[in-house]
């Protein structure tokens, strides 16, 4: 397709005329946004976007309403192969958890959240919003962590602090390990295994319904994620179908246990 600086020119005066649109009705959004209106109205940085793909919509509308954002995973799609395949690392991430991020952008808009308060905040007190804050809030959550969970370079089992207070609690990590398998296994439709510490330092293994967490004031047990399985259909199908179990198995050669010492040295 042709591209004309003059095409360029006018999708740029349209993109303005709809951004300041949107810049009066959420003012008190944009008041407090944490990108810079001046850089995104940059006409090197539209001309750009446009040049690069001039036959898809800008995307520069929707990008001043980002509060949250996906983290760019920290590897390539493929880097988890054979464990997870790269279509579904690829659709989960840019499909699944893409839409998560944008609807709790939606919802924290529509709901008119501040949108300096942090997403652990909104979740300690999710039973005051909508379900669509709910389910997309614990979305974001949910997989934001998921993916700094996993690596390529996975260790067999955690070291130090974190093995010990694994050992102290489930008596072996085998038996830790067990235990999280079979709280996998059995949650009955969509949802999350956890390993999580409670206020009193204690490790527990839970598991939540849907994209629910434990940071939520309606979870039955309440307690900070320091590790978390994702066994929604879609985080396996492509490439296990219904066996449920072996993604499950592969997710043990894959774990960052040292994001996991992290996130229990955070709380000690
Ligand atoms: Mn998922």
């Amino acid at each position: 397709m042709f591209f004309s600086e003059r095409n360029s020119l006018s999708k740029f005066r349209d993109t303005k005329i709809i951004f300041m649109k949107v810049s009066s009705r959420r003012q008190f959004i944009l008041d407090s946004a944490k990108i810079s209106f001046v850089t995104l109205l940059a006409p090197r940085s539209i001309t750009s976007l446009v040049k690069d793909n001039p036959t898809s919509s800008l995307p520069i509308v929707s990008m001043p309403d980002a509060i949250f954002k996906q983290t760019p995973l920290p590897y390539t799609y493929n880097a988890l192969e054979p464990w997870i395949d790269t279509q579904t690392m690829d659709i989960h991430y840019n499909k699944h958890a893409a839409l998560y991020c944008k609807n709790l952008n939606d919802a924290v808009i529509a709901e008119k959240v501040d949108p300096d308060r942090s997403l652990e905040d909104l979740l300690a007190g999710i039973s005051k919003f909508s379900a669509k804050m709910l389910n997309n809030a614990g979305g974001h959550y949910n997989h934001e962590m998921f993916w700094k969970s996993l690596t390529p370079n996975g260790d067999v089992q955690p070291k130090g602090t974190l093995l010990a207070a694994i050992e102290k609690e489930f008596s072996s990590f085998d038996n830790f390990k067990a235990r999280f398998v079979d709280m996998a296994k059995t949650r009955f439709g969509s949802g999350w295994a956890w390993l999580i510490m409670i206020p009193d330092k204690k490790l527990i293994i839970t598991s939540t319904p849907n994209q629910n967490n434990t940071l939520m004031d309606i979870a039955e047990i309440k307690g900070l994620p320091l590790l978390g399985l994702d066994v929604w259909e879609h985080a396996y199908y492509l490439k296990y179908q219904n066996r449920r179990a072996d993604y499950i198995d592969s997710f043990w050669k894959i774990v960052n246990w040292n994001y996991v010492q992290q996130r229990f040295d955070s709380v000690l």
